[in-house]
């Protein structure tokens, strides 16, 4: 029904690294992450906890709501929710997501984001699914580009399931009796 695609080992070192190109990258104190539910959350979690002390005391993170659906059947469109009580006007600020597959909902939740006028953005998102891109997006940070398989865990569902493997599977799409 599932079968591994990045493992623990490998999804652990990757976010390491990732961590350690953010400290890099923000010398003049961390930016204010953003993760998008539900999706990023074990990802941003896993990601913030490997930060050194003195970089992680100053992190503020968020987490907002984007959700895609189906509207008649042809177009989607994207939901955002409101997001937390951090203001992130004039802040560095990083979004955080599980997956970009077309970019259209990463790209709706930055021109939000943008609206508020933070002093940067930039995207860290666990998997690229490149080739199936409609709308582009920079991508700032990338775990590991994907090709296109609908993939599950490490915070990532099939109908709300799955999220806690401790690996990235791809799943059999044609297994219905999955659903209940
Ligand atoms: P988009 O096409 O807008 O970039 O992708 C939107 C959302 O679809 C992602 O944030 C994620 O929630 C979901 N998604 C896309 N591809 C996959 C996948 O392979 N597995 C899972 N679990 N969700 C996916
Ligand atoms: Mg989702």
């Amino acid at each position: 029904m599932t079968k591994i695609l990045i493992d623990p080992t490998a999804l652990s070192k990757r976010v390491n690294q990732l961590a350690a190109e953010i400290v890099k990258d923000y010398p003049n104190g961390p930016p204010v992450f953003v993760g998008v539910l539900n999706g990023a959350v074990e990802f941003m979690m896993r990601l913030l906890g490997e930060f050194p002390a003195e970089f992680a005391a100053s992190i503020q993170y968020d987490f907002v709501n984007a959700s895609s659906y189906d509207r008649n059947n042809s177009r989607r469109e994207v939901a955002i929710g409101p997001h937390g009580s951090i203001d992130i006007t004039a802040c560095d600020v990083i979004v955080v997501d599980g997956i970009v597959d077309t970019g259209l909902t990463i790209n709706r939740l930055l021109t939000v984001l943008k609206g508020k006028e933070p002093r940067s953005l930039a995207v860290c998102a666990l998997l690229d699914k490149e080739s199936r891109r409609v709308h582009q997006v920079e991508m700032r940070y990338v775990g590991f580009k994907i090709a296109d398989h609908f993939v599950v865990g490490f915070g990532m569902d099939y109908n709300q399931k799955f999220r806690c493997l401790p690996h990235v599977a791809t799943l059999d799409p044609t297994l219905k009796g999955i659903e209940k």
